[in-house]
């Protein structure tokens, strides 16, 4: 999970959330074997379960693009996908088979934003046709359909839901669901799965905590950050460490970190054109931009090791821009200390 949006979600660690996550996708694995056709294509992605910690918020369920690329609730282009259950919603269930139907729910959003043509076709109102694939699920699995009525029961002062509920049960009437077969027969929901488990600080570990990590290690940090995002832990740490540098080593250092981020990672450029804005934001020279401020304002020597300095000279001419226009006071200092450098160059040249 993107760490940007599980800490917007209030989602419990990952770590701890692990047991939640198997317990709900062996729910669905029990509901999706029956039905081999969605399946396969629910296959195609990567889709884990989360809890999160929030009692404002009184929906039980939502589904979003845990990659986090676009807008974060970008379903139709995501390939990997985090249903988040609500801890406070959902620890007043009392049986699996409501949290079944509300799993089900949830999967059948991603069936119908990638345009899956069964899911589809049950209705034109999204909420509804996910509802109306939901119970074909819960009754694939096994589960007691009447439970459904425990979830409905949560949102019953809701206006709009009443339309739902109706149609719902048009759907079940016509397809000749029977909601009482399995009645006294459900399943109690295993609440020691998640009622222990409270939101949590989603954050990196600090890598320059025990001093140098080596330019391979923030590199890789780097690019998990432009995956992951959260760069604050990283950027505070990084810049106290350069500071206890000498400025030639500090500027050493920085100019490996943006010789091989500048050469090995998507362009800034072509990353704000086609990745969208929280891409851009955890960039790896968007991030180091914050480094590069601090560190090229304070007084004394600079060290631009001549390899380095063409490939960001070069990287600056083709990002123009990010570097005339978008941050051009940030990178100004480097920029300043290049064009000395440059000078002095060409003065030994002559
Ligand atoms: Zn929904």
């Amino acid at each position: 999970m993107n760490i940007d949006l599980a800490v917007i979600l209030c989602l419990v660690n990952e770590d701890k959330n692990r047991q939640f996550d198997a317990y709900a996708a062996a729910i669905t694995a029990k509901m999706l074997q029956n039905c081999p056709e969605q399946q396969a294509f629910l296959e195609r992605f990567d889709i884990h379960y989360y809890i999160a910690d929030n009692p404002k918020d009184m929906s039980i369920a939502r589904v979003v693009d845990a990659d986090y690329s676009e807008d974060g609730q970008n379903l139709r282009k995501g390939k990997s996908f985090g249903v988040v259950l609500n801890k406070s919603v959902l620890s007043k269930l009392e049986t699996e088979d409501e949290l079944a139907f509300v799993l089900g729910h949830e999967l059948s959003h991603i069936m119908y934003q990638k345009e899956y043509p069964a899911v589809l076709k049950l209705n034109e109102d999204e909420e509804i046709a996910c509802d109306c694939n939901a119970v074909k699920l819960l009754d694939a699995g096994g589960y007691n359909l009447a439970d459904i009525n425990a979830i409905d029961a949560l949102y019953v002062q809701n206006n709009f839901i009443g339309q739902r509920i109706r149609a719902r049960k048009d759907f079940m009437a016509k397809n000749d669901y029977n909601t009482f077969v399995r009645i006294g027969c459900s399943t109690p929901l295993q609440k020691d799965t998640f009622m222990h488990l409270q939101k949590e600080p989603w954050c990196r570990e600090n890598i320059f905590e025990f001093g140098n990590p080596g330019i391979d290690r923030i590199v890789s940090e780097l690019k998990d950050i432009f995956e992951k995002g959260d760069k604050s832990v990283f950027v505070r740490g990084f810049d106290a460490f350069l500071n206890k540098c000498s400025t030639a080593e500090s500027s050493q250092i920085i100019m490996s970190v943006l010789g091989r981020v500048m050469s090995e990672c998507p362009s800034i450029t072509e990353v704000y054109d086609k990745q969208g804005l929280r891409k851009y934001y955890n960039h790896p020279v968007f991030v180091m931009s914050n480094i590069v401020l601090s560190q090229f304002k304070r007084e004394g020597k600079k060290l631009l090791p001549p390899k380095e300095l063409a490939v960001v000279n070069r990287y600056m001419l083709e990002n123009s821009f990010y570097f005339e226009q978008k941050d051009k006071k940030i990178w100004q200092p480097l920029r300043d200390t290049i064009a000395y450098k440059v000078a002095e160059c060409g003065k030994e040249g002559r």
